[in-house]
């Protein structure tokens, strides 16, 4: 602790100034990152759980670093969130994704769907429909085949303006999803307030599916919801084929995770017959 006069005392943390200079300097580098093409957009197959056809792709980012090697975003994305850094970063991931899509859709099979993650920051910029409609045109993607995924904990804190924006969006053609969607602390109300198309139920619920009667209650339920509600349910994070035989049973129809592969460059899947 630094005295300063009258009495008044500045806490000076150590562990909290390292933080902060830890920040500024990945924050410094990402920029960079952008600037010297090393950051990369991966896609992972969202697939019918019946038959395993393909329905679509999230994009997910990616820092190959010179260095370190692949850099999973978890460990930036948080960090370029506390700025408008992930302004930069999300417009770069919006447009590189439509992009990629968009120059494949001609082999990729009818209704086929994009998902890009978008921060609750980009949501609530004033210009961000605008954002979005310029990587539509320039990229040539239906506005059809977009869905912007939104992280439920996120959605939580700014409500009013999300709301609207939502909804402008939506009257653009894009569809909405809610990702992570229990893990937030929600209130059914919101639910019933924000426009939306698809629940996108956390890999947490579905991980000990085959083992929990409660985990297999809450997925029910949250089933049943979204059906209730018109809107689809996808399951995350699905390792393995006992998973996906459980998920089925509680008629679950939608899903993501390994066992249907893992995140790879698009040239990548392109390959696959
Ligand atoms: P998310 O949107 O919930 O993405 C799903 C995460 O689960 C991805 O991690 C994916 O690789 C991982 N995953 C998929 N299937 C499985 C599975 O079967 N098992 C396990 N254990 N994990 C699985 P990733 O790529 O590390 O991304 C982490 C988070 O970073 C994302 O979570 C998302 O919140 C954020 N993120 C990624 N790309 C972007 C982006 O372009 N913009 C924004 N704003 N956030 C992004
Ligand atoms: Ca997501
Ligand atoms: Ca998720
Ligand atoms: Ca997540």
């Amino acid at each position: 602790a630094k005295q300063l006069g009258r009495g008044q005392v500045v806490v000076f943390e150590p562990a909290m100034m390292e933080r902060s200079t830890q920040h500024a300097r990945l924050s410094m580098e990402l920029r960079q990152a952008l600037e010297r093409g090393e950051l990369r957009v991966h896609y992972q197959p969202l697939v019918a759980l019946d038959d395993g056809r393909l329905l679509g792709m999230e994009a997910l980012l990616r820092w190959q670093h010179p260095e370190r090697g692949w850099i999973p975003p978890g460990s930036f994305i948080p960090v370029a969130e506390e700025s408008d850094l992930i302004l930069t970063l999300g417009d770069w991931v919006l447009g590189q994704a439509t992009r990629d899509i968009a120059q494949r859709l001609h082999s990729l099979p009818p209704g086929f769907g994009l998902h890009v993650n978008v921060s609750v920051r980009q949501l609530i910029q004033s210009d961000f429909a605008l954002t979005l409609q310029q990587a539509l045109r320039d990229s040539g993607l239906p506005a059809s085949r977009l869905t912007l995924e939104i992280t439920e904990s996120l959605l939580l804190v700014q409500d009013a303006a999300t709301e609207s924006r939502l909804r402008q969006l939506r009257q653009l053609g894009v569809k909405i999803a809610i990702d992570d969607f229990g893990t937030g602390y929600s209130s059914l109300a919101y639910l019933q307030r924000l426009p939306f198309d698809c629940l996108k139920i956390d890999q947490s619920f579905v991980r000990n599916l085959s083992k929990s009667a409660q985990d297999a209650a809450i997925v029910t339920a949250v089933l049943r919801m979204a059906e209730g509600l018109g809107v689809e349910a996808v399951a995350e994070g699905v390792e393995t084929e006992a998973e996906a035989a459980r998920l089925r049973d509680l008629g679950c129809t939608r899903a993501q995770g390994y066992l249907y592969g893992k995140p790879q460059e698009i040239d990548a899947w392109q390959a696959r017959p």
